[in-house]
């Protein structure tokens, strides 16, 4: 790490948040992969973010961020991490709308307002993750997608300034918005939509997940397209239940990998390696990863 860097790393634990240094990623993500980084930042206040993001940008030091780690997993001993997790929560309903911090678990987002007949989270049930990384990456469970009532979002530029953007303006796709990678969601508005039938939805949904594979993961790991479906390439190149260093293929859905033991992150990526090769070899397809790997 630079001279440079330590310096600011140090302004930054003595004037905004904690900094936790040699932090083992397993702790903050789902997968429980082994990993140490550099050092894991957590600011409380979005004031107190939008400060430290100015000084990575005016003195150009890379960082990245996450908040719930249940789609994300790392490689680089050398990363500085903001975790999102500890910033104020936020859950107000006005009259037409509600307003959540982008720290929000989705999960309990539609399980709280689907008592009240309000369907506006139904996307996001049962998705451990936080809501904002799900507005980003255009999170669904099947068709139904978390931004179905999105109205707006309040962002955290690279630059560290704040910045409000319309839905309507944002370009959704199936796991992918045009939300800039840089920018932090910090708070959304939904509309506040009713619907009879939520509660049964709510349950129609549950009921769906109900054969998710249980144990240590980050979800799907690959995408699917129009043309095919991840896990039945990977059936088809007879990788289901496939072990390799503690990580296994699961037996009950092979687009998830299960962390069985104390696996180390690079064993995952390796893994990770290992089926794209196999499905690229056997089937001439190239299929992509759904889970992100923070640089
Ligand atoms: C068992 C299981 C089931 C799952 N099922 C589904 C499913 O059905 N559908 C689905 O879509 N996903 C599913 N997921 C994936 C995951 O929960 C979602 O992608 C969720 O949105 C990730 O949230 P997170 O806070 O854990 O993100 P993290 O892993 O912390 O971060 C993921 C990415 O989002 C970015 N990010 C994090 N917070 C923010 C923020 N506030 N603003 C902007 N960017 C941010 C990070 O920089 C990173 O690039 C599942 C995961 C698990 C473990």
């Amino acid at each position: 790490m630079k001279k440079s860097s330590l310096k600011i790393l140090d302004k930054i634990s003595r004037k905004y948040a904690l900094v936790k240094y040699n932090e083992e990623f397993a702790n903050y993500s789902s997968l429980k992969a082994s990993f140490f980084v550099y050092c894991i930042i957590e600011p409380k206040t979005i004031n107190k973010l939008k400060k430290i993001i100015k000084l990575f940008y005016k003195n150009n030091i890379k960082f990245n961020f996450f908040t719930y780690g249940t789609n994300s997993y790392v490689t680089n001993p050398n990363l500085i991490l903001i975790n999102l997790k500890n910033l104020k929560l936020i859950n107000k309903t006005r009259h037409k709308s509600i307003c959540v911090s982008g720290n929000q678990r989705m999960s309990y987002l539609s399980s709280y307002y689907k008592k009240e007949g309000i369907d506006s989270f139904l996307g996001g049930t049962m998705i451990p993750g936080s809501i904002g990384a799900g507005i980003k990456i255009n999170a669904s469970i099947g068709e139904l997608s978390i931004n179905k009532y999105l109205k707006k979002i309040y962002v955290i530029t690279e630059k560290g300034k704040k910045k409000c953007l319309k839905a309507k303006n944002i370009e959704m796709k199936y796991r992918n918005t045009s939300i800039k990678e840089s920018n932090i969601i910090y708070k959304a508005i939904f509309k506040k939509h009713y619907s009879y039938n939520t509660i049964d939805e709510y349950l129609y949904l549950l009921d769906k997940r109900k054969n998710q594979p249980k144990g240590n993961s980050l979800g799907s790991v690959f995408l699917n397209t129009d043309s095919y479906k991840a896990w039945q390439l990977i059936d088809s190149c007879n990788l289901k239940g496939f072990s390799y260093k503690g990580f296994r293929i699961s037996n009950i859905h092979s687009n998830f990998i299960i962390n069985e033991g104390n696996g180390s992150a690079l064993d995952f990526d390796r893994l990770i390696f290992i089926i794209k090769l196999i499905v690229l070899l056997k089937t001439n397809i190239k299929i992509k990863e759904e889970v992100i790997r923070l640089n």
